[in-house]
């Protein structure tokens, strides 16, 4: 059961492919590999609607600092206010 058929975007044909999704919220980070259709022409990728579903109970619970069901992977950051090329700033 493939919840699209073609891309709506361009209408290219899509393949069934594993991709990493990170999921941020709160100034939490979720990365995780999740299997999509991925538009071979412009790259597009469709979820299906329980993995729509899914993303937006993990954003809820990153935004809850609720960490259930998550594991540790490394530490993240961001830079300090004062990074000397002021082209790049802090996320929060
Ligand atoms: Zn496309």
């Amino acid at each position: 059961m493939k919840p699209f058929e073609k891309c709506p975007v361009c209408n290219g044909e899509l393949v069934n492919k594993k991709v990493e999704k990170l999921l941020r919220n709160g100034g939490n980070t979720v990365s995780m590999i999740v299997t999509a259709e991925v538009c071979l022409h412009c790259g597009e990728r469709l979820y299906a609607e329980d993995v729509v579903e899914s993303f937006e109970e993990i954003r809820s619970k990153l935004r809850k600092n609720e960490f259930t069901h998550f594991k540790i992977l490394g530490q993240s950051f961001t830079v300090e206010a004062n990074w000397p090329n002021k082209a790049i700033q802090p996320t929060s």
